[in-house]
């Protein structure tokens, strides 16, 4: 029988619990789970900070493995067949409709009410629907990704590489640009990267703590501050002395606390633009003055929920590449293995962001 491993209920902790092998539905598979990870909305699962969740949940929403026992025809988006023994991943978002006013009008899909995420809004009473699992129940019309690249490779983006590709799409960099990065977690540093790629001039990090900051630099920060050191007045100048006095082209917050929206908007400079990615959790309200922080500037603030098939697909290719993934190559020697009984210790590890992107293994855990 299955292994998973089980958040019961808010604030208790991760339990170990065997359950039946699921009945396949037509056009479905299982996932031999190989990695999936623990990530920072982990942590507020466990805590019980997300709306709309369903305890027993078992986490783990982005993994990676070899496809299992397949029931039916399952084909990539390119028509071919898949076959049990591939190694792939898949895009945790399932069930977007495809048909309701937010898929169809507003082409928001993420925004889709029908929408479930694996390892997040689908509990354990919806099947094997999380990562920190011996396998996944890959239900029909997953969408699955074929993946070349290794799983390591591949798990050192994570969850993070669609959300900071993402994040830097709605930033709309230009080349040239000389972007700020808040925050040094894994969405800071796979922005970082991928801005560098988009074509930024320099990317200036702000984040913390030391160790994660020296990470940012080997994946290409021009210049990181540890946010502790400095007041925020002493950070704006830090930004100012960096950028011509203006404050940068493009800021992506990517740091959770609600003050950090505020900063993103007075270190950014005028007619540039905000792009909102840390705010997954509900950390509570920020203030900001309207006339001197967005109308006078003629600031861009623009959130970024989530992400889709695209930014999902475009990270697998990216991180599949001989050429274009040595950053993720790279960041392989920042990975944390756990093991499946280990649960608790990697989720502890990551709430004191003691490690930079913590993995379950359950093979041999
Ligand atoms: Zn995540
Ligand atoms: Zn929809």
């Amino acid at each position: 029988m299955p292994r998973v491993a089980v958040i019961p209920q808010p604030n208790s902790p991760v339990e170990i619990r065997e359950v039946p092998e699921p009945q396949l539905e037509l056009n479905s598979a299982l996932l031999e789970v190989e990695l999936s990870e623990v990530c920072g909305t982990d942590v507020y699962l466990q805590q019980g900070r997300l709306a709309g969740v369903p305890y027993p949940l078992v986490p783990g929403h982005v993994s990676a493995g070899r496809l299992g026992k397949i029931r039916g025809t399952l084909l990539d988006i390119e028509g071919r067949a898949f076959r049990e023994g591939d190694r792939v991943t898949f895009l945790d978002v399932h069930r977007t409709c495809h048909a309701c006013w937010y898929c169809l009008v507003a082409k928001a899909t993420t925004r889709c009410p029908q929408r479930k995420v694996y390892g997040i809004t689908y509990g354990l009473d919806d099947g094997l629907c999380g990562g920190w699992a011996d396998q996944i129940y890959l239900k029909p019309g997953t969408r699955i990704i074929r993946l070349e690249a290794d799983a390591d490779t591949f798990m050192a983006g994570g969850c993070a590489l669609p959300t900071a590709l993402h994040a830097v799409e709605r930033g709309d960099l230009a080349i040239g640009d000389t972007v700020l990065v808040l925050g040094s977690g894994p969405v800071g540093v796979n922005s970082i990267i991928l801005a560098l790629m988009r074509g930024a001039l320099r990317v200036l990090c702000i984040g913390a703590p030391d160790h994660r900051l020296e990470v940012a630099s080997q994946a290409g920060a021009a210049a990181v501050l540890n946010f502790q050191a400095r007041d925020e007045a002493a950070r704006l100048e830090w930004v100012l002395e960096r950028t011509d006095g203006r404050g940068a082209d493009v800021t992506i917050e990517a740091a959770g606390a609600p003050e950090a929206v505020t900063e993103a908007m007075r270190f950014t400079r005028d007619a540039g633009r905000v792009v909102i990615v840390g705010q997954y959790t509900d950390h509570g309200a920020s203030s900001f003055n309207p006339h001197l922080d967005i109308n006078k500037k003629h600031l861009d603030v623009r959130g970024c929920w989530g992400s889709d098939f695209s930014h999902f697909y475009r990270g697998v290719q990216m991180v599949s590449d001989a050429r274009r993934s040595v950053a993720w190559q790279a960041l392989r020697a920042n990975l944390s293995r756990y093991k499946l009984t280990d649960a608790n210790g990697a989720l502890a590890h990551v709430r004191d962001g003691k490690v930079l992107k913590a993995l379950i293994e359950p093979l041999g855990s």
